[in-house]
């Protein structure tokens, strides 16, 4: 029989260190500040699971400084971001 107590939960054993993470740019302007906006879109009755017109909320960032939405969080949204 083991002697050895079972861990439940592995604990993080490093901190993160956000200094060799890398920063996420705005593709327009190259500012790194942005702002939580919402994209809504609209569900149509045809489309909708439900059979039932909606409104959709998606959560992404927009940068503070141009309002450039990232391309990455624009995926799946059917939306092109603003060439400039
Ligand atoms: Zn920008």
């Amino acid at each position: 029989m083991s002697t050895k107590p079972q861990r439940k939960f592995q604990e993080p054993k490093q901190q993160l260190d956000l200094s060799k993470a890398s920063t996420m740019n705005c593709e327009a302007c190259g500012n790194y500040l942005f702002i939580q906006s919402t994209i809504i879109k609209k569900i149509s009755a045809i489309m909708s699971p439900n059979g039932q017109e909606g409104l959709m909320p998606i959560d992404v960032y927009s940068c503070g400084n141009c309002g450039q939405v990232p391309r990455e969080m624009l995926k799946g949204t059917g939306i092109e971001p603003i060439e400039k």
